[in-house]
């Protein structure tokens, strides 16, 4: 069998639905300009009759398709051959229940869980993605790659790149990226440009850049990474025994995680691998709220695909007019034109999703609290546990349903955030450092 016939990509627009092969890298629908999904001729690929399966390839791992995290699911996207196949070691993350933080969101006992994927190679989930994406970008011939990134996607589209032999081109807006994160995509050797304006001037800038000069995207309207992403889900659902929980929470961004989940647990269902669906919980930050404006205060719905455009084009067209940057100290999440938004609206159709938007002060708060009880995390991801505290606050979530939270980022992705906290006691929670003489006695009398 070709591997060309157990895959292909499809225009998500109902209306066009044109299907390309996945030996191309188009990224957008050249013929409405819409996004891409890959998709699969199941009865072509040999699926495992149950998940617990794939927990066979465990006792293997010395093969490193077994110890990768992403690939040890390979069935469920299984788009190129073996022999193209990137990896590095990702997706060696822990889903962590975590009580203590219930506690704090008010949730029963045994019911909270933490899915740390700040332990990746480069300390983001985003290496999932570019472990698909780059294997695609083998298998297409690319040379050289390229990305708009607020940080992560920088540091893993470097490190990957590097890995594979591609040159990188990494764009970021000026003054608006966590140092911890810029530092690693030039310690991992890629050419950064610093462009004056925001990530989505950079999103803007990079998409026509790489049209120009043929390079490899690799930002999350690239559907092979979304691919990869799927498998978080699927890690998740090894975490609890092969059982699915009830609520998915994820931080908002550009919207290529929700997006995959749904896609994830959408084709499970499909495959009979899963009998039901979880919910999931879309979190933004306020002062980036696209989303949340669009689906809760403008009734913006997926509708069978039928996406009301003029509601999307409105909105934009507001936030251009009133020259409106999104801001937040949750960097990985301070977008305000999402680039996945459709198909994040297809997700929270599929997982009947909540979305809502929490407060800088709400994220900070609630990222000690991950950090004191917990392995840490960046900003963005702390917006989970503020969000899961509103929907506990308001019945949305009951005390006894199951919740898995996705941690995004590593904390020293950010460092200055949590030094601002604590040593400027910014927060309920900032625990600073105490000054002391350089005397014996004084020292002890200040330890706690
Ligand atoms: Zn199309």
């Amino acid at each position: 069998m070709s591997i060309n016939d157990a895959a292909y990509q499809k225009c998500i627009n109902p209306d066009c639905g044109a299907e390309f092969d996945c030996g191309q890298a188009l990224f957008k629908c050249p013929k409405c300009d819409e996004l891409l999904d890959a998709q699969y001729n199941w009865d072509k690929i040999e699926i495992p009759k149950k998940l617990s399966d794939f927990a066979k390839r465990w006792a293997n791992r010395n093969n490193p398709l077994n110890f990768s995290g992403v690939w040890r699911f390979r069935e469920l996207l299984s788009f190129c051959e073996d022999k193209h196949k990137v990896t590095i070691g990702e997706g060696q993350t822990i889903l962590q229940l975590n009580d203590a933080v219930a506690k704090y969101v008010d949730m029963e006992k045994g019911q909270l869980f933490l899915q740390y994927e700040g332990l990746n190679p480069s300390g983001s989930f985003k290496d999932n993605g570019m472990a698909a994406a780059f294997s695609h970008a083998k298998m297409v011939g690319a040379t050289s790659s390229a990305c708009a990134s607020t940080g992560n996607t920088s540091a893993s589209v470097a490190l990957y790149a590097h890995h594979c032999g591609l040159k990188c081109t990494v764009f970021i807006g000026s003054g608006r990226i966590a140092f911890g994160k810029l530092s690693q995509a030039m310690d991992y050797g890629a050419q950064t440009i610093q462009i004056r304006g925001d990530f989505d001037d950079c999103m803007r800038q990079v998409q026509d850049v790489c049209t120009k000069l043929g390079l490899y995207l690799l930002n999350s309207l690239n559907p092979f990474r979304l691919e990869g992403q799927k498998t978080i889900m699927y890690r998740i659902i090894e975490g609890l025994g092969w059982e699915v929980p009830d609520w998915i929470v994820v931080p908002g961004g550009n919207l290529g995680n929700s997006s995959a989940f749904g896609k994830a647990f959408y084709e499970l269902k499909q495959l009979n691998l899963i009998e039901q669906i979880p919910r999931i919980a879309i979190v933004n930050a306020t002062g980036a709220d696209t989303l949340t404006d669009l689906v809760n205060n403008k009734k913006l719905l997926w509708n069978d695909g039928k996406v009301n455009q003029s509601i999307i084009d409105d909105y934009y067209a507001d936030l251009t007019a009133r020259n409106f940057s999104p801001r937040t100290c949750a960097s990985a999440i301070e977008i305000s034109r999402p680039v996945n938004l459709k198909k994040c609206l297809r997700a929270i159709d599929i997982c009947n999703g909540v979305v809502l938007a929490v407060t800088d002060e709400e994220i900070l708060d609630a990222k000690a609290i991950i950090g004191k009880y917990g392995l840490g995390c960046e900003p963005a991801s702390a917006a989970t546990i503020a969000g899961l505290r509103y929907l506990r606050a308001e019945g949305v979530i009951d005390a006894g349903e199951r919740v898995a939270c996705v941690l995004t980022g590593h904390p020293l992705k950010d460092p200055n955030v949590t030094v601002n906290y604590h040593k400027e006691k910014q927060g309920e929670f900032s625990n600073p450092p105490v000054e002391a003489p350089n005397d014996l006695d004084e020292i002890i009398k200040r330890i706690r």
